[in-house]
């Protein structure tokens, strides 16, 4: 039987854990109950030999020699973008030591990280860890291991989320639930504290080694439900190391008469300073986790720093609790302002929670458990016995739970979910799943969900903290009776921060002449958002008055839609502001929703894949359509002039110039949707030259041009320049050709007043929606 187990998948540090009648922290083939979250490559023997990944603790022993090619902390780098400002903070401080690029083969907002001159993205990093964590998973429980409940921080938004998947999916892990950290780690609390009908609502307090979460949750019956989550995904034990690191530097500057030490490190042989840098890192830890238990620690680095003489500068630092208490001060600070903030948000106080559970290592500061005494009173924190492998053991817990078939407890039959006894020795499995205490969990969103409407302004859809599955559906309105195009824009706000989660374009097709009704008013946008248990969004979105014109999708699926959706929103916008002309605009519009169509099937929406042809044919069709407008090309309004001119005055085109006409006009459709620039230029060019042929005719669509425009305003005017048409072709059907042409020539003076003004009209393109 394919096992199912739980994974904690941290910064520093991964943990495995499976639940059969109890629960097993599983050794990895180090025989250790911790895997270091750190993958580098081994060090060719041969020259051919293929390159393999070393994962765990032999990686980490690399770092001292080699940290250039170490890859840790990747979780940072999970579902972020090149851009984010975390990444650039990282890069700018160095704070990793291996090398963060953008991906050459991704869009420009994808991350690589460089190992061994070979990039990788995040989630193949990942995968390597988990991959490790399956095999020795495997090793360990002689059987195959197929199905993980994977951790994640509360705060992790979809992509990052989404990234995780892909990170197990290439492990070849299946995600039966990706959980939130502090539920986890609540769930292998609320197994030994909370059974039965009890109800108790704690906060989750876990600080790791580069991320703090919090999370209350209230856990009643075998339900954990989410209340609420807040914390900083940035901040961790590897934050205080630094601010340790930055003190040791410091002093031992002041006392070698060394100003700026960094600089100093930092001119150092290269060898040198790696070597230095990973022992500083080691033993400022060290001295770090010695404070804990201790009230001094001292940090020792001999004989590896030397000045331009070539004389060692040794790092001898005494660091009492009271030095250390200070230096941590402003992190112990932001943890308790956090703290404070979640129960604000949820309008909670805190004799309203009934536990404080720390978690992760870093809560083991005597500093820590401290502040969050004072903050609920000394009887109420509880620090977690097992506080490195908790969280791996409440995804065992679920992923027991969530298995199809699972060990009876008594006599070791497999039994399904749905038994209710056990066939084979009538041990009561209902009863024992309530004991148990994990049912299920109750999810909550985790961010405010903000749709755009006109203006820039936001709306909120989904308010953060609301349970999950969530679906809520509300009706806008388009802000144009002639609207063609509807753009949704959703994003999630984190840290003050618009988070764009994906967009929804929506194009208009209808048949305008039997809407003549319809066309006075605005029409209306049914949106859906629906978000699953695992943050995962999809959107629908359906016209009210036209029901069959629908889409839906699922949001942060990939990035390459999400980029070709921003060249084509700043297109709109860009002709917009320029004020091009009607007619460029209408062909702008056209190409646009021509536009939508394809990078709409960029993505497959069942594997999440990109189809490259699709995506790059959508990247050209909008570089396409922004020059041409520059340039002042409408193909559309040629065509809809000619079959036009066809329709109203066939009688005076003849054949052999009508057929040429046609066949050219099917070509440019067909290059209009398919060709490149120059195709296209080129095919409008001939179209145009064969309506040039049309002489008279080209005047008489000027004069009912002239009679459409003035239709709403002057009516009388309208039926001058029809009957003037009229008249015109009735001298020309009966030979007067002289007469047909003196009307047309007195006529056309008042036509050019009337069309001229209409040509130089600007145009715009309608996309937005309003409440
Ligand atoms: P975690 O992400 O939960 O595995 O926590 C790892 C972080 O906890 C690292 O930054 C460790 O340095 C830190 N840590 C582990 N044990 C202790 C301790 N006893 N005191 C202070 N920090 C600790």
């Amino acid at each position: 039987m394919s096992k199912s187990i739980g994974i904690d998948l941290g910064t520093t540090n991964s943990v495995a854990a499976i639940k059969k009648t109890h629960i097993e922290v599983l050794k990895n083939a180090e025989g250790e109950l911790i895997t270091p979250s750190c993958v580098t490559m081994k060090k060719k023997k041969l020259p051919f030999s293929k390159p393999a990944f070393v994962v765990g603790k032999h990686a980490l022993e690399w770092m001292k020699q080699d940290p250039e090619n170490i890859i840790v902390a990747i979780k940072r780098l999970m579902g972020r973008s090149y851009q984010n400002k975390h990444v650039q903070q990282i890069i700018a401080n160095h704070e990793l030591h291996y090398r963060i690029s953008r991906h050459s083969k991704g869009t420009e907002k994808s991350l690589a990280v460089i190992l061994n001159g070979k990039e990788y993205t995040p989630e193949e990093i990942s995968s390597k860890i988990l991959e490790k964590i399956r095999i020795d998973a495997e090793k360990s429980q002689g059987d195959k291991v197929d199905y993980a409940v994977i951790t994640v921080p509360a705060y992790f938004n979809d992509k990052q989320k989404h990234a995780t998947r892909t990170a197990a999916a290439l492990a070849g892990l299946k995600v039966r639930r990706l959980l939130p950290e502090p539920t986890a780690a609540a769930i292998s609390f609320g197994v030994d504290n909370v059974k039965g009908d009890d109800a108790k609502t704690v906060l989750v307090f876990d600080f790791g080694g580069g991320t703090f979460d919090l999370s209350v949750l209230t856990i009643s019956g075998g339900q954990f439900i989410e209340q609420g989550k807040g914390g900083d995904m940035w901040l961790g034990g590897e934050d205080i190391d630094r601010f340790i690191s930055d003190y040791v530097l410091a002093e031992t500057g002041k006392e070698n008469q060394i100003d700026d030490m960094k600089k100093f490190v930092k001119n150092q042989d290269e060898k040198q300073k790696n070597l230095f840098l990973g022992e500083l890192k080691t033993k400022v830890e060290k001295a770090k986790i010695r404070l804990s238990d201790e009230d001094e620690a001292y940090i020792e680095i001999l004989g590896i720093l030397k000045d331009s003489d070539g004389d060692s500068i040794d790092v001898d630092v005494e660091l009492t609790r009271e030095q250390f208490n200070k230096i941590i001060t402003p992190v112990v600070d932001t943890t308790i302002r956090l703290t404070r903030k979640i129960l604000e948000d949820i309008n909670f106080t805190p004799d309203l929670i009934d536990n404080v559970l720390l978690v992760g290592g870093s809560s083991r500061i005597p500093k820590v458990v401290e502040a969050m005494k004072q903050e609920f009173g000394d009887e109420k924190v509880l620090v977690h016995e097992r506080p490195m492998l908790a969280i791996a053991e409440g995804a065992a817990i679920l992923s027991h739970r969530l298995a199809d078939t699972y060990e009876c407890p008594k006599c070791g039959q497999t039994v399904s979910q749905s038994d209710k006894i056990c066939k084979n020795c009538k041990f009561d499995l209902e009863k024992y799943i309530v004991e148990q205490g994990v049912v299920d969990i109750v999810h909550s969103a985790a961010h405010d969900y903000y749709i755009y409407l006109e203006n820039n302004e936001k709306h909120l859809f989904i308010e953060k903290n609301t349970p999950l599955p969530f679906e809520k559906t509300e009706v806008f309105k388009l802000v144009h009776p002639e609207q063609k195009l509807v753009h949704m824009k959703f994003v999630n706000i984190v840290n003050e921060a618009d988070e764009p989660i994906g967009d929804l374009w929506v194009g208009i097709d209808t048949d305008e002449k039997k809407d003549e009704k319809k066309k006075k008013d605005a029409l209306h946008i049914k949106i859906t958002l629906k978000i699953d248990e695992n943050n995962l969004v999809e959107v629908e979105a359906a016209l009210k008055e036209y029901p069959d014109i629908q889409l839906s999708k699922t949001l942060s699926r990939g990035k390459s839609d999400e980029k070709l959706f921003l060249s084509l929103e700043k297109m709109i916008n860009e002709a917009n502001l320029k004020g091009y002309t009607e007619y460029t605009m209408i062909d702008v519009l056209h190409r646009s929703l021509s536009i939508i169509k394809n990078i709409n099937t960029v993505i497959n929406t069942k594997t999440g894949e990109v189809n490259e042809p699709i995506y790059k044919f959508s990247a050209m069709k909008i570089e396409k359509a922004a020059r041409m407008a520059a340039e002042g090309h409408a193909g559309k309004t040629s065509i809809y002039y000619a079959e036009s001119a066809l329709h109203s005055f066939g009688q005076a085109i003849p054949a052999k110039n009508q057929a040429d006409i046609r066949k050219r006009m099917k070509h440019l459709e067909e290059v209009d949707e398919h060709g490149t620039y120059d195709e296209n230029i080129r095919a409008l060019k001939d179209f145009k030259q064969s309506i040039d042929n049309l002489g008279g005719v080209n005047a008489l669509m000027q004069i009912q041009k002239a009679g459409h425009i003035c239709m709403d305003t002057q009516p009388s005017k309208a039926h001058k320049f029809y009957k003037c048409i009229k008249d015109i072709m009735e001298e020309f059907q009966n030979g007067n050709d002289e007469k047909a042409s003196e009307l047309l020539t007195a006529i056309m003076p008042e036509v050019y007043a009337v069309t001229n003004k209409f040509d130089s009209k600007t145009g715009v393109i309608h996309k937005d929606i309003t409440k």
